[in-house]
């Protein structure tokens, strides 16, 4: 029989991680600081990050080393198991090889715990006693806090208030490994006490979540920094450990994918996966059909600009040149708290403009529905946020069938849901909306 998982030994975990920059068509936009719109420096960003980060943000060194404290907590979860869906190919009956990349593996459930541990990691070594960061669904959160209660750090989240109603139990799993959770918007900020007094009854945004945060680090005086769990640069390229392993695993099962797809909150596990193959494609080797897919009610690819705007509501951040549906927009409460962000990765933003990707915007009912087709034939229920990844693998599987085509399909299963099954008990009781 052919296998069905496909894995590797931990001593084939990747030891560096890939930067994009200097592949990228055109180069990258500068960072443009908030009040003198100038472009930024390394010395702008370092009341929020340390040294080594900043560095990484700016970097323009194709490979960078993966520190060996890092790889040892990998080595709890990763290689993060690739699998071929085939009972979902023979539900849906279709030509079509679907293989996902499941990161649901890592203690938090999701892939973000592959740039957490590094992010605690240099800002010990930097002598920082405490992380303060914001989370949608609770994702990060978590990720963000395992990683602290690794490196003896101490850890602040600010949680999107719908979130924080909608997940005790993310909440609780952020104070099972040590941090402290506030709601947001909330008293302790000036950016929170804005937002409340011009709406008490504010359900909050990751913008805004966002600025707490910012505030909160930027005002401790060196004690405390700030972590971003997506759409900076050092953050993709940390994820960049998901579609490396992908690609020696595609190796394995003798296969290459025609199409990688991942779900697209702030850009960073579609980035990590999809990033080594494009530079596979960029260096001259075989291409790749690279899909986006966000939510309908939040679609800062399809219908957002592509300019400069902040990454928060208050305007504390630098300005980026990425596809944004505005700073002050709220989306809907979505169960997707994950996707609920008004902005794209720049890099992922500059690979659309340069026709390197495609995004795809789709219905939450309709990922719903992709979700639990996936769990009943493959036995894992997806995060809602990957549920959108479930879709388009399915929408390109069905396309596959009617064109007669064998395709190879690849997709992040970014994280499970068994923190989510209220989304999956309203999405049966007909609650949903789109
Ligand atoms: C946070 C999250 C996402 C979206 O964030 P990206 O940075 O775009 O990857 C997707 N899936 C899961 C499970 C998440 O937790």
């Amino acid at each position: 029989m052919p296998n069905t998982k496909f894995l590797l030994a931990e001593d084939r975990i990747p030891t560096t991680w890939y930067n994009v920059i200097p592949d990228l068509p055109g180069g990258l936009p500068p960072m443009l600081h908030p009040g003198t719109k100038e472009p930024i420096t390394e010395a702008d960003l370092e009341p929020l990050f340390p040294a080594e980060l900043i560095a990484q943000e700016f970097s323009t060194d194709r490979e960078v080393d993966i520190p060996g404290a890092v790889i040892d907590i990998y080595r709890q979860w990763r290689p993060a198991p690739l699998i071929r869906a085939r009972r979902l190919e023979q539900a849906l009956d279709t030509p079509a090889r679907i293989y996902f990349k499941y990161e649901g593996v890592s203690p938090a459930g999701s892939h973000k715990p592959n740039t957490a541990v590094p992010q605690a990691y240099y800002n010990k070594r930097a002598g920082v006693e405490r992380l303060i960061t914001e989370t949608g669904a609770g994702q990060w959160g978590s990720s963000l806090a395992l990683a602290c209660s690794y490196f003896g750090l101490a850890c602040e989240v600010y949680m999107v208030k719908v979130s924080y109603q909608q997940k005790p139990y993310r909440r609780g799993l952020m104070e099972t490994f040590g941090a402290s959770v506030t709601a947001s918007p909330s008293e302790l900020t000036a950016a929170g006490r804005a937002a409340l007094a011009a709406d008490p009854d504010s359900t909050g945004s990751l913008g805004l979540a966002i600025s707490e945060a910012v505030e909160v680090a930027a005002a401790s005086g060196g004690s405390a920094k700030y972590a971003l769990g997506s759409v900076l640069n050092h953050v993709l390229m940390h994820q960049t450990i998901i579609g490396q392993e992908a690609l020696l695993q595609m190796e394995l099962a003798d296969d290459y994918p025609d199409i990688v797809i991942g779900a697209a909150g702030g850009g960073s596990n579609f980035g990590g996966l999809a990033l080594p193959f494009l530079r596979e494609q960029l260096g001259g080797g075989r291409s790749v059909r690279a899909i986006a897919v966000e939510p309908s009610s939040c679609p800062t690819m399809t219908k957002g600009g592509y300019e400069y705007d902040f990454g928060d509501t208050a305007g504390l951040t630098p300005l980026t040149k990425m596809h944004t549906l505005g700073h002050d927009f709220v989306p809907p409460g979505i169960h997707a708290g994950g996707l609920r962000y008004h902005g794209m990765a720049p890099i992922i933003s500059a690979l659309k403009e340069a026709d390197l990707l495609e995004a795809r915007a789709v219905p939450q009912t309709a990922c719903f529905e992709a979700g639990v087709t996936f769990a009943r034939n493959e036995g894992i229920v997806p995060a809602p946020e990957s549920t959108h990844a479930v879709r388009a693998a399915i929408d390109e599987a069905l396309k596959a069938k009617e064109e007669g085509a064998e395709r190879s399909i690849l997709f992040t299963l970014s994280g499970h849901g068994h923190f989510d099954m209220q989304a999956y008990i309203d999405y049966f009781a007909g609650k949903l909306q789109d």
